[in-house]
């Protein structure tokens, strides 16, 4: 995830330049394309038949079995402009909701283990905040669990922030404050930075050990079982303490308090009937079927509980 990440880094910034120009929608595509790739279990389906256009997310996950039950996640993606703000954030919501974000954060539920999150989509040149680096300061660096400064940061570079995420009650909190304000304050990146992590992190946290600088993951740190862990993560990211309280809580996040009992463990027909169909494009037989966001991400564990890696 992190390497999809630098790469959307990439194209960002490469979009900067005149004449260039990638939506969220391709950036989206490219990114799933790439993870189906590369995580087992992941499936991907796209769909035009979109029930509800206003659900207001891009895309909708569906993590875990039919065991442990389902956790899901709706995500709205945002991209960078060349005025360093996420100036789309002011984007309406359906019917009588202000902002699409409260519309997505209306259909969700924490108490059923469905979240809101957003992802952004970053991408500039080194140096355009501050010489010799990509970060934004005065954004804070939450990418570290040691402490460290994104300087000397051995666990993440500011290029894994290509894909950041934030809850989005993070992100109502922080564009209702400056409601009156003009966009470039309101939406400027430095702020809502200071509240995100590298998307990779939602499925959780490195744990920092200082003895193995090169390596992120320690092999041998027991992180209790996988659904567990993202669940914990998305937890603490949504309610209690949001990307600060993750990472010090980054050697626990399989231990966070959760109550198993609030996944889905019927999932609704689109998702049943896209696990009994080849991944890709998404045609649903009735209403019923139709999905709730164009991109729908599948995340199965499979039930010989082979070990899973990020
Ligand atoms: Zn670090």
């Amino acid at each position: 995830m992190d390497t999809a990440a630098i790469d959307t880094w990439g194209r960002i910034e490469f979009g900067r330049l005149p004449g260039r120009r990638f939506d969220e929608a391709s950036v989206t595509d490219n990114l799933l394309f790439t993870l189906q790739n590369q995580v087992p279990g992941l499936l991907t389906y796209q769909s035009s038949q979109v029930q509800e256009r206003d659900s207001g997310a891009d895309w909708e996950w569906w993590i875990g079995d039919d065991q442990a039950g389902w956790l899901c996640l709706r995500i709205q993606a945002k991209r960078v402009y060349e005025d360093n703000t996420y100036r789309m954030l002011k984007h309406r919501g359906a019917g009588e909701d202000a902002f699409q974000y409260d519309t997505l954060i209306k259909g969700c539920n924490p108490d059923q283990a469905r979240y809101a999150f957003h992802v952004f989509y970053n991408g500039w040149p080194e140096g355009t905040f501050e010489e010799g680096t990509y970060w934004a300061p005065p954004a804070r660096w939450n990418a570290c669990p040691g402490l460290s400064s994104y300087k000397d940061c051995k666990h993440a570079e500011p290029r894994h922030y290509g894909c950041a995420i934030i809850s989005s009650s993070d992100v109502k909190k922080l564009s209702d404050s400056d409601i009156t304000a003009p966009a470039a304050g309101r939406f400027r990146v430095q702020k809502y930075l200071s509240a995100a992590v590298p998307w990779s992190y939602a499925f959780g946290f490195p744990p920092w050990d200082p003895k193995r600088e090169g390596k992120r993951w320690h092999p041998k740190l027991d992180r209790g079982d996988w659904v567990d862990r993202v669940h914990g993560t998305l937890e603490v990211l949504t309610r209690r303490g949001g990307a600060r309280g993750a990472r010090d809580a980054s050697g626990h996040l399989g231990e966070i308090p959760i109550d198993r009992d609030q996944r889905t463990f019927e999932l609704p027909s689109y998702v049943e009937a896209m696990r009994r169909s080849t991944p890709g494009r998404f045609e649903p037989a009735s209403e019923d079927e139709a999905p709730a966001a164009p991109q729908t991400v599948i995340v199965e564990r499979k039930p010989k509980r082979a070990r899973k890696r990020k």
